[in-house]
């Protein structure tokens, strides 16, 4: 039994096998063989099988993601049947009798290797994509562990660190934990750990060459422990404790249909943030009153080129379906910083967070803008939709974004396509914002309050930084102050204000948010029920 220490995302226990998700690739050894023919039957067969395990994946990522971002898991299964790949792969098993498993890997490189040296962008993208299918190929030889990606089974993930893409690819029903050596508590990959419910640990000083994938392993996210190969005494007062747990969440179960309302009457919006179509099931699960923030740049994430205006509008058609009548407030485009997709070519920069990212790529790339809106404004006939600016500084932006809007209107009128009259609100996430809030909130609908990023930007601590997540206190009284300006400037002009950062969800503030006049809090699904709770003990 080992224990190891680290910082606490989501609290919460497991208990099962680790998946390490290494960085290196497995070597495969080389084997002479005696039979071609029955080598070639085995890959074959292989082929068969990871064709099955990638059409399982496509329809579980649809279900999860949306048909856009499942779409690679297609690209993968027409690689497998290309000619020239599996002709390659036959011919140096014929020629040079070695073993399936060392053929796959060579030709897998050799293919890679060309892509990689190819001018065009979305060719040289393709090396990625035939390693990857080739290492499926070599699991379903049995020559290589799995990688955690491809989860077999419920697993504890422990990887050096997870990027928002990887997380996305994963299937959330298969991860009983998050363990990595690296990261941030305001990541994306931590909030998307908090959504999905799962306790997760990061800065877990792990080497991950000496763990295999397998080993039970117990994770505390509340005492901020990593335990391997746990001794049957703490794997059973784990257990123990997982129970409990489960328990609460029934009780927490009973409160769902009931209202947000305090003991003196005062009622508050309790939404849920969203990455992705398939966490709406999370949602409706949690009895969120609506969606206050569907991040929808995890569209755009983990794949190779931007989601067209009809892939956009089905996602967003999908969500507003599955909400019926309740609110879902989709937030533009917030890409940039931590959350980076190859194809819009962002330039390498200093400090990303200050950087060329959210509404100012869409304002200086407006073509990218226009069809997200274009996307936005035609599903807004399907439900309750809001619009939600992120990154905002300025009175101008908002001018410069309605003028944009009004274009994409006008084209939509003209083509006789049919829209609604979504509301459009702004994030408050930067203390310009703040500042201008009084002009802003004549300006707009709404005003929702981005805690992660005002925090980060109002105390100068870089949210990606694990290093100042000592200094990087939410409870700051700067940082509250700003939210009680901004909730005072909108109910001066008759506009309502909520809180869609990860603070919404700090039950220690249910009670000063409540005070400050908050009408909506916006947090994970797994949180809508306990922050409930607390309103409802509220005087
Ligand atoms: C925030 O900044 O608080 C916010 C909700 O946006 P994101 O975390 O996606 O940057
Ligand atoms: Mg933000």
């Amino acid at each position: 039994m080992r224990k190891f220490d680290g910082k606490s995302v989501y609290k919460g226990i497991a208990v099962g096998p680790v998946a390490v998700l290494s960085q290196k690739e497995e070597q495969v050894r080389r084997s002479r063989i005696a039979h071609p023919e029955a080598e070639l039957a085995r890959v074959r067969e292989a082929v068969g099988t990871a064709q099955e395990q990638l059409q399982a994946l496509y329809e579980k990522a649809v279900a999860q993601v949306g048909e856009a971002s499942a779409a690679i898991f297609e690209v993968h299964q027409m690689m497998l049947e290309d000619d020239d790949y599996l002709d390659a792969i036959y011919g140096m098993i014929r020629t040079e009798l070695v073993n399936a498993e060392y053929a796959v890997a060579v030709t897998g490189d050799n293919f890679s290797e060309m892509f990689s040296g190819m001018e065009d962008d979305y060719m040289k993208a393709r090396a990625a994509d035939v390693k990857d299918i080739s290492n499926r190929l070599i699991q379903c030889l049995g020559g290589q562990e799995g990688k955690a990606l491809t989860l077999r089974e419920p697993s504890i993930i422990v990887a050096d660190d997870l990027s928002p893409s990887e997380t996305v690819q994963m299937d959330k029903t298969k991860i009983l934990a998050i363990v990595t050596v690296h990261g941030s508590a305001n990541s994306h990959t931590s909030i998307l750990a908090r959504m999905m419910n799962i306790p997760a640990l990061i800065g877990v000083a792990l080497d991950l060459d000496e763990i295999t994938s397998g080993t039970d392993a117990v994770v505390d996210g509340t005492l901020g422990e990593f335990i391997l190969a746990p001794d049957d005494a703490v794997r059973a007062q784990a257990r123990q404790r997982l129970d409990e747990e489960l328990e609460k969440r029934r009780l927490l179960q009973e409160l769902k249909g009931k209202d947000n309302c305090t003991q003196s009457g005062r009622k508050l919006n309790v939404f849920a943030n969203i990455g992705s179509v398939g966490d709406v099931g999370y949602v409706l699960e949690n009895d969120a009153g609506g969606i206050g923030l569907f991040r929808s740049e995890f569209l755009y994430l983990g794949r190779d080129d931007f989601p067209t205006e009809e892939e956009q509008l089905q996602a967003y058609r999908q969500v507003l379906q599955m909400m019926g009548e309740k609110k879902v407030i989709i937030r533009t485009l917030d890409i940039g910083a931590d959350k980076q997709a190859d194809y819009f070519h962002l330039e390498k920069e200093e400090n990303p967070a200050l950087g060329y990212r959210a509404i100012r790529i869409c304002l200086k790339q407006p073509d990218i803008f226009r069809t997200q809106l274009r996307a936005l404004f035609r599903a807004s006939v399907h439900g309750s939709l809001a619009i939600m600016y992120p990154m905002i500084i300025s009175t101008e932006e908002v001018r410069r974004i309605f003028e944009i809007v009004e274009e994409v209107k006008a084209q939509l009128r003209e083509a006789d396509v049919p829209f609604g009259d979504p509301e459009q609100g702004i994030m408050i996430e930067t203390p310009a914002a703040v500042m201008m809030s009084d002009e802003l909130a004549q300006m707009v609908d709404f005003f929702s309050v981005g805690t992660n990023d005002l925090t980060q930007y109002t105390l100068a601590i870089d949210r990606q930084n694990a290093r100042l997540d000592d200094f990087y206190n939410p409870h700051h009284e700067a940082v509250l102050r700003m939210i009680q300006m901004v909730v005072d400037s909108a109910h001066r002009h008759g506009k309502w204000a909520g809180i869609c950062g990860e603070l919404g969800a700090d039950l220690e503030l249910t009670e000063t948010f409540v005070k400050m006049g908050v009408d909506e809090l916006s947090v994970s699904p797994s949180m809508v029920l306990p922050i409930r709770k607390r309103i409802r003990e509220l005087a």
